[in-house]
């Protein structure tokens, strides 16, 4: 394992590493002597736990805490601090800004080993968590956040689908679904609201269509279906329904007063300029477009 070690104090940063050096778990141990040489330092060091001291000139522990909570590659990272600080107020802020542990200096070298080793295994397990689930995902056709179907297989449904309808002279049609303003829920309720609302939403269409329309997850607040043996007018009836559910959608608290809408743009295959797969979702998407341009919650 890799640890980081920030300390403006030299001798007391050396006696740290030195101390750390002695357990055979953590086999690079590198310093930095305040926060701004630590973000340097991250990089080259992949570490496993940092160790910091909060008091330091240039960039403190806390602010340093927070630069590293803020990074999609850093957040993970086990942040422990080592203090001589007692100040109660400053533990509860540090633990709530995303610090994992306190070490009182004085420090006992065997009390250090044993937390700063907890955290760096649960930091490895966690990692070892999130590759296993990219790589399921990777294999799994659905979508983990909606339980729709991914891009991936909407690809490949659609291909399938329109081989097929050629073959039979059959129609299909497909609508692109956006979220109007969906950042707008972001930046009001936060990100995790803004999933739930993804999640709610992504329910309330699926139970709405017929067994044989397929739902999926196109991207970040966009879906398609995909409705086969149905011509444009079906399925802007169908695009309508949707419309009319996600508006009177109820939410519970916190967000009891959240009122959200989608556009729908509809494109029916074959059509003029519409002879594959990438043709069609051009054209709904072009009609979603103007959907929003003529205001939002309606179809086009
Ligand atoms: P418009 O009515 O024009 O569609 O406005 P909009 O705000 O919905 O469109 P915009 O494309 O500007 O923003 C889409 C937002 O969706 C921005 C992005 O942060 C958010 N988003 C995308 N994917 C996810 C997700 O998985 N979870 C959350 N919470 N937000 C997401
Ligand atoms: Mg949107
Ligand atoms: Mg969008």
């Amino acid at each position: 394992m890799n640890a980081l070690v920030i300390d403006d104090n030299r001798e007391m940063r050396r006696k740290i590493a030195t101390d750390l050096q002695q357990d055979p778990f953590f086999e690079r141990v590198v310093e930095a002597a305040n926060g701004v040489e630590g973000i340097k330092k991250l990089s080259e060091t992949a570490p496993d736990l940092i160790l910091c001291d909060i008091e330091m000139p240039y960039m403190d522990g806390l602010k340093f805490l927070n630069i590293i909570r803020s990074k999609p590659e850093t957040e993970h990272i086990p942040v422990l601090f080592l203090t001589g600080i007692t100040d109660r107020a400053v533990k509860l802020k540090g633990l709530a800004e995303g610090a994992h542990d306190f070490i009182q200096i004085p420090y006992d070298p065997q009390e250090l080993f044993a937390r700063a080793r907890l955290h760096a295994i649960a930091k490895r397990r966690e990692e070892e968590l999130l590759r296993r689930n990219r790589e399921l995902e990777l294999l799994s056709n659905k979508d983990a956040l909606t339980g729709a179907f991914n891009r991936r297989h909407l690809c490949h449904t659609l291909n399938v689908e329109l081989a097929r309808a050629a073959r039979t002279d059959g129609t299909i049609s497909i609508l692109m679904v956006d979220i109007d303003h969906f950042k707008q829920v972001n930046d009001t309720f936060g990100h995790q609201a803004g999933d739930h609302v993804l999640q709610r939403i992504s329910a309330e269409i699926a139970a709405s269509l017929r067994d044989y329309d397929l739902f999926f997850r196109y991207g970040g607040e966009e879906f398609v279906v995909l409705v086969p043996d149905t011509s444009l007018a079906g399925a802007m009836k169908v695009a309508r329904r949707l419309c009319h559910k996600v508006r009177n959608l109820k939410f519970s608290e916190p967000f009891a007063d959240l009122r959200v809408t989608i556009s729908v743009g509809v494109a029916e295959y074959p059509g003029n300029d519409i002879s594959s797969a990438e043709e069609l979702l051009a054209c709904a998407d072009k009609a979603l477009y103007q959907a929003k341009l003529d205001g939002r919650d309606q179809v086009a």
